[in-house]
């Protein structure tokens, strides 16, 4: 597939590169305040946070340490498949620390409930979501993140790291895809 076939698959742009940069400067300011004095540990989802968490990482003027968690809800389709898989295996010791989980969207809301019902097993000092974009008309769970970048309503969006079928991560923009992208 060429760039220039994935850009063709665009219906509509919802943030842009400055939209997305402004939102985020302005959460980590939120966050850098929250936090004054204690280090905190972001605990990133893969893959779809990635993009979100170098930049929100960069922009935080606290002590902070990365950690990764595989969270599986999608496959290759735009609806949940209800079923939620975490590997939090290979993360380290959570014990005492102020969890901050960066997320990229919260649809159902059921991967933040279990992740951080996970987390609060390991008697951590703090556990907070942030998430850059969150669905509320979607919700079956009665989740709500601590921080969030924009609410949108129930559309599936790629972009700034997030994929349909592990592709699209790469625009550097939020966007709603053609329905024959998902047909093809
Ligand atoms: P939840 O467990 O809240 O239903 O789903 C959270 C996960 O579903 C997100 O981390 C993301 O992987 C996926 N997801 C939900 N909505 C969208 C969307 O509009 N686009 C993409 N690409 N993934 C989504």
């Amino acid at each position: 597939m060429a760039f220039a076939d994935m850009t063709d698959d665009i219906a509509e742009v919802l943030f842009d590169e400055d939209a997305i940069a402004r939102r985020v400067e302005e959460l980590a300011a939120t966050i850098t305040a929250d936090y004054a004095g204690s280090e905190v540990l972001l605990l990133a989802t893969l893959k779809g946070a990635v993009i979100f968490l170098a930049d929100l990482m960069r922009a935080l003027q606290l002590p902070v340490c990365v950690d990764f968690v595989g969270a599986t809800s999608y496959g290759g389709s735009t609806e949940s498949s209800g079923s939620v898989r975490l590997d939090l295996d290979s993360c380290g010791d959570m014990s005492g620390r102020h969890v901050l989980i960066v997320e990229d969207i919260v649809d159902t809301g059921r991967t933040l409930t279990k992740l951080v019902d996970a987390i609060q097993g390991q008697a951590p000092a703090s556990v907070r979501t942030c998430c850059l974009l969150d669905k509320p008309s979607r919700r079956v769970t009665d989740f709500r993140p601590d921080y969030v970048g924009f609410e949108i309503a129930d559309r599936f969006v790629v972009g700034y790291g997030l994929d349909f079928s592990q592709r699209y991560r790469n625009l550097p923009y939020i966007a709603v895809l053609k329905p024959r992208a998902y047909e093809s």
